[in-house]
């Protein structure tokens, strides 16, 4: 099964992959976890994209579309994936869709997890206590929510014309979120 987990910064799609992970054995590619480790490593993509994701921006789709075809061609993407954070475009959806069609993969569905705001942002503070990310503070998460609804959110229009949308109340508790998510992917 391939499967992309859409929502906003907070929405819970890391959370929720991890649930996939375990029940279906799938891989997880994050897109923004790739990206801390090659900041911490300071190798030349995390230099690049440091300054982009500390201002709450969208590192360009060209340096994300180079990262995701590299990643979903290794051995370990063969039993399926979930794209956590990936794509966060139009320009990097379309470059999915080739991507998946050259390797002859299915999309099977693109969960969008819907948290009204204030929920959105009572996760991040609260994240910010636990994981110290750099770009978990008010300043940021005001433009990375401003960023979702300018760029990302044109991606659920997206899929609803290709019938690929499944819409799921994201709020509650993660086990709440669970169990509508396994529902709604039957199983
Ligand atoms: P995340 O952990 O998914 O919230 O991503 C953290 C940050 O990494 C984002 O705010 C962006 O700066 C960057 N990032 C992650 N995924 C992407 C993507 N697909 N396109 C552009 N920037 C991304």
């Amino acid at each position: 099964m391939n499967l992309i987990l859409l929502g906003a910064p907070g929405a819970g799609k890391g959370t929720q992959s991890q649930t996939l992970v375990d029940r279906l054995s799938l891989k997880q590619i994050s897109t923004g976890d790739i990206l801390r480790k090659a900041v911490s490593e300071e190798t030349a993509l995390g230099l690049k994209a440091r300054e982009f994701m500390d201002s709450g921006n969208l590192v360009p789709d060209d340096v994300m579309i180079g990262i995701i075809s590299e990643r979903i061609n290794k051995p370990d993407c063969q039993n399926g994936i979930i794209l956590d954070g990936f794509p966060r475009t139009v320009e990097q959806a379309r470059a999915l869709d080739s991507m998946l069609e050259k390797l002859v993969k299915k999309l099977d569905a693109v969960v969008y997890f819907d948290v009204p705001e204030s929920e959105l942002i009572a996760r991040m503070l609260s994240r910010s206590a636990k994981e110290n990310r750099s770009d978990d503070n008010m300043q940021t998460i005001q433009n990375r929510l401003q960023v979702f609804k300018e760029k990302t959110g044109q991606l659920i229009g997206y899929y609803q014309e290709k019938g690929k949308l499944i819409s799921l109340d994201g709020t509650g508790t993660p086990e709440a979120v669970q169990s509508r998510l396994f529902a709604a992917l039957g199983l």
